[in-house]
């Protein structure tokens, strides 16, 4: 608790605790009762997301009300998981700006502005969409990755700048979203990027102190004339079959780290492959290791313990990324050191961490390219014909969003349950048409379109039929569904659960929502004005507990613009982007937010649009759909250039695009583009608005799907 809010709860006559703040260790981590601070992605080093607090519960939830808020003006899409110390809460908005605030008033402490586009520049055109999903403590400092892939360390108690370690290759096309791990004096942080370029994945540990290097990991091999660089990589390369180095392998670890105290090691959730295509990244086949793997790595050396391999030879994108959960149940009459993890192609595992045996796999979602899992062997028994060898199309479900994607589960000890956001939607996959000895991989860095955009490998559309998402409460033990709540979008945020018989859940509709632990039934529903896309937090302060949450329409879902998406009507820059608190005890009003409405596109009638050039606009917009969207409708996330009165004038149209006039808010420059690229780009953003607008009519390109 900061000294401030001690003295506040002082003079308010409640409890006071120590003033002096004390540093963040493995113990205080490790310490699951400790309810006054959430020190970790996932709470604790359990990263169970749950909190032994039931001030708030069943009973009561429907009382609750907001306590306190803070605008945050400078946030487009807000992901992020707070973290609470000694009475402040941290956190991270766009562009990875971070903040403190008092956790008890909302008082805003101190601001750190990263300066991400000036340093990013132009690889905001691949890392524009995504948000930051969190921050680390160690001692008396705070960790926040960029995703132009610096990992910096401030002083906690007042934002000041202490070391930066740049993290990645700054020629590579990747960036960092996930949050930063700590455990015994280090920082460890991965990165993603395995969709814009070659990539050869890893982790690394850094000094928490210093910020020096201690140790890096690869996760799939390099080229083997290179020498390995440890015998887990010439045991990686055994997997591997043709000139995979060239194309990088893959294998990113974007999200899913977690430390293990009790065994001294980290576990790694590794990524998909890259190029997703098996054929071209391995042509003779083989497992691929690490790709989709859960690796145990020595927290101290980064030396390799063991893996478990869910998707060996993946070939669609099924990367094993997803947050791993740390528990002991008993199964079986026995008692299991487990660990949880719900990667992308549909099936729940509940492994021993002690040595990484698969102790049990089941499907929480419809699964059509493996049978099951074989316990014995623990590999998954495919079903003829999904590897898609004969050049397709096969439709896979879990589709590429996979089942479960990076919004946390959280899992409750008393109920015994998981709660996961989960997907339910098919793409279809095939490669027939495609010369793939001519791929290319796409060139983030290339000055005009064509080049950007490589020679597909795959083309991996929606298959048609309306996608859903679910809420579902699971059995790790009995591996079965115990409750279910259906919705009618695919992608939902993460999960937070108490010991007040509580799951709380944000939705993309713009509610909090309060459901029962045991029965999914809702307790309580409040507007919070905007689709929430970040995991609610709880924490106990001064005899209150509250809930907290950081309400920002972002990620994937927020650009991609499909129907169900743009029809949400959250608009940028239109909808505050907020932290709220919430207790039982508040007294603050709800803040305004505008009614939800999608953009309308702007009309100019004297424009005459001539259908060659705006279908040579559709080209040179491929380099915008990534963040305004296919068909130039924005989900939110992004201006929507439809509606946007910049495209409608000559002059601030070339200031934006080509010379980055509005960098600051992370739209980069594009000095490549000549004045017949951008003449293009305005005729096919004019026909855009009057398709929108329903004055002609012109069919969908269909932008997305092309790997
Ligand atoms: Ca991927």
């Amino acid at each position: 608790m900061n000294r401030v809010t001690v003295l506040a709860l002082c003079a308010w006559g409640l409890s006071c605790m120590a003033a002096e703040p004390r540093a963040v260790d493995d113990a205080a981590m490790a310490d699951v009762s400790n309810t006054a601070e959430w020190l970790t992605y996932g709470r604790n080093h359990n990263e169970q997301r749950f909190v032994p607090l039931d001030q708030i519960n069943s009973g009561n939830v429907a009382g609750l009300k907001l306590d306190w808020y803070l605008d945050v003006p400078d946030a487009v899409g807000l992901v992020s998981t707070p973290l609470v110390a000694d009475g402040v809460m941290y956190f991270v908005g766009s562009r990875n700006i971070a903040r403190a605030v008092d956790a008890v008033t909302g008082e805003l402490l101190w601001t750190y502005d990263p300066e991400v586009p000036k340093h990013a520049a132009h690889r905001m055109r691949i890392a524009f969409v995504h948000g930051s999903r969190g921050l680390a403590m160690w001692g008396d400092k705070v960790f926040i990755p960029t995703i132009d892939g610096r990992l910096i360390a401030l002083e906690a108690a007042t934002g000041e700048h202490v070391w930066t370690a740049t993290t990645i290759d700054p020629s590579k096309a990747m960036y960092i979203t996930g949050a930063p791990k700590a455990f015994r004096g280090k920082v460890l942080i991965g990165n993603g990027g395995t969709e814009h370029g070659p990539a050869r994945g890893y982790v690394t540990a850094y000094d928490a102190e210093t910020g020096e290097q201690a140790w890096r990991f690869w996760i799939v091999p390099g080229n083997p004339a290179d020498g390995f660089e440890n015998a887990a990589m010439e045991m990686a390369a055994k997997t591997w079959t043709g000139e995979w180095w060239n194309v990088g392998g893959g294998g990113n670890s974007w999200h899913g780290l977690t430390y293990d105290p009790e065994f001294n090691a980290v576990y790694i959730g590794t990524g998909n492959g890259s190029p997703w295509n098996q054929k071209i990244r391995s042509p003779g086949g083989g497992d691929n290791l690490f790709l989709c793997s859960v690796l145990a790595l020595d927290a101290d050396t980064g030396e390799y313990r063991w893996h478990y391999q869910t998707t060996p030879g993946e070939t669609w994108d099924y990367n094993s990324n997803m947050d791993i959960v740390l528990a002991d149940l008993r199964i079986d009459g026995r008692d299991v050191k487990a660990l949880m993890h719900a990667p992308k192609n549909g099936f729940f595992y509940v492994i021993d961490r002690s040595n990484g045996k698969l102790i049990s796999a089941e499907p929480i979602a419809e699964v059509n390219w493996a049978s099951h899992v074989d316990l014995e062997t623990g590999r998954p028994v495919e079903m003829p014909g999904v590897r898609y060898l004969d050049g397709g199309p096969v439709h896979i479900t879990p589709g590429a969003l996979g089942a479960h994607n990076w919004p946390p589960m959280s899992y409750n000890p008393e109920h015994g349950l998981v709660y996961i956001p989960t997907v339910h939607e098919t793409y279809q996959f095939f490669d027939e048409g495609i010369d793939i000895a001519l791929w290319k991989s796409p060139n983030w860095q290339a000055p005009v379109p064509k080049e950007g955009f490589g020679v597909a490998a795959l083309v991996v559309p929606r298959a048609p039929g309306k996608p859903k998402g679910t809420l579902q409460a699971w059995d790790p033990v009995r591996q079965e569904r115990v409750w279910e709540v259906p919705f009618e979008v695919a992608w939902n945020p993460g999960t937070l659960t108490t010991a007040g018989d509580l799951v709380f859940q944000g939705t993309v509709h713009g509610d909090l929502v309060a459901y029962h632990a045991a029965t999914g039934e809702a307790l309580w529903r409040q507007a919070v004005g905007l689709g929430v896309s970040a995991p609610p937090i709880t924490y106990a302060i001064g005899g209150r507990q509250y809930l907290a949450v950081l309400v920002g329409w972002g990620s994937s879902p927020a650009v991609g613009g499909t129907d169900e998406q743009h029809g949400l009507g959250w608009a940028y820059g239109v909808h505050p982007r907020r932290l709220l608190a919430f207790s039982l005890e508040g007294e603050a009003a709800m803040p305004a937010s505008p009614p939800p409405a999608p953009p309308v596109p702007l009309d100019d009638p004297g424009f005459e649009i001539d259908d060659d050039l705006a279908n040579y606009g559709l080209q040179v917009y491929m380099n915008c759909a990534t963040c305004h969207g296919p068909d130039a409708i924005s989900g939110g996330a992004s201006p929507d250039l439809r509606a946007s009165p910049i495209v409608l004038s000559d002059g601030a149209f070339e200031e934006v695009v080509r010379e980055g006039t509005l960098l600051g808010n992370g739209m980069p420059a594009f000095p490549g583009l000549s004045d017949a690229h951008l003449e293009a780009l305005q005729h096919y953003l004019r026909q855009r608005a009057r398709a929108g607008l329903g004055l002609i009519d012109v069919p969908s390109a269909g932008l997305t799907g092309q790997r």
